[in-house]
């Protein structure tokens, strides 16, 4: 499997199945938070980036194993991709599965990405920042892209999208996490109407080392303050009810290659014992395939490019 990984559980979505359709780094972005690193392409071109032939292939022999959800995400900003409205269609008459879209939102302001959303169940776009600096700050974007188009582009989704949008807001200590910037997300997020809101912090290893995490209790403060009042997400459930018969070394670089992930995130994601995941672990660091990195009190594993 090569664009279809998991299903692994997910803090949102309980157990997603992953389709990554972008080759890894190429986003509109280059987030300083990002966990998998400096963006090596920031592009605003749509392209058929992987085969979608080989795409629907892989989707079709993993949907026995029954995903709560099918997640559009991985390694990029998905909406790159230039048949993602067909994917999506092609996935839903194949199952009735709801298809979910992990996206930064910076090409809504495009007619035709707003419309190939559609077949989408729940589109979950990001807004890390209230106003122009702090976007060219946090997110780095593309030169041609411009703050307010970014946000008119959320609100006329916002028109036509039927089904639901969660807006998740990642915010960074010491750059977005204070009155002045708080106040100026809440009022784009007024104008924006999603379903739910969503707050989250640097919880793996970013690429720039001045994105901190911000602690939980001043989270759930801020959270008090959007409307609706937004959610803190939570780590991943603990489960070791594998749910599919795979080999684990492949599904174990399959994960880590598209995020860092400590231990306990190896054996959450594939439903393992935590002693397999750390036999497993081992064998692929003696083989130089992983290597770890340790932030704060956690160690986190990655896969070696
Ligand atoms: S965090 Fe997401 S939007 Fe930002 S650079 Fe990484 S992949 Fe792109």
């Amino acid at each position: 499997m090569r664009y279809v990984y998991g299903p692994v559980p997910s803090r949102r979505l309980g157990w997603s199945l992953g389709v990554d359709l972008i080759p890894a780094k190429t986003c509109t972005f280059n987030c300083i938070y990002c966990q998998l690193g400096k963006s090596r392409t920031v592009t605003l071109e749509r392209s058929e980036y992987v085969p979608f032939d080989a795409v629907e292939k892989e989707i079709r022999e993993t949907l026995a194993c029954r995903p709560d959800y099918i997640t559009i995400s991985g390694s990029g900003e998905p909406t790159l991709y230039s048949r993602l409205g067909e994917l999506l269609e092609r996935i839903r008459s194949l199952t009735d599965v709801p298809l979910a879209v992990l996206t930064n939102g910076s090409l809504f302001w495009r007619e035709e990405v707003r419309a190939e959303l559609k077949a989408a169940s729940l589109v979950i776009p990001s807004l890390d920042a209230g106003n122009a600096d702090m976007f060219a700050v946090i997110n780095r974007p593309h030169g041609d892209l411009d703050f307010d188009q970014v946000v008119q582009g959320l609100v006329d989704f916002r028109e036509s999208f039927a089904g639901q949008i969660w807006l998740e807001i990642l915010l960074v200590a010491s750059f977005t996490a204070n009155p002045k910037e708080i106040g100026d997300l809440v009022r784009c997020v007024e104008r924006i109407r999603p379903d739910r809101v969503q707050l989250n912090t640097v919880t793996r290893p970013p690429a720039e080392e001045c994105a901190l995490a911000v602690p939980t209790d001043e989270l759930r403060e801020y959270a008090q303050l959007f409307r609706p009042v937004a959610e803190v997400i939570g780590e991943a459930p603990s489960t070791h009810a594998r749910r599919r018969c795979a080999d684990i070394t492949q599904d174990i670089l399959g994960l880590i290659r598209r995020r860092p992930c400590t231990l306990q995130d190896v054996a959450n994601g594939l439903g393992i014992h935590v002693l397999e995941a750390v036999k497993h672990l081992e064998i692929l660091t003696a083989d130089a395939r992983v290597h770890s990195t340790v932030i704060g009190s956690k160690v986190f594993y990655m896969a070696r490019s």
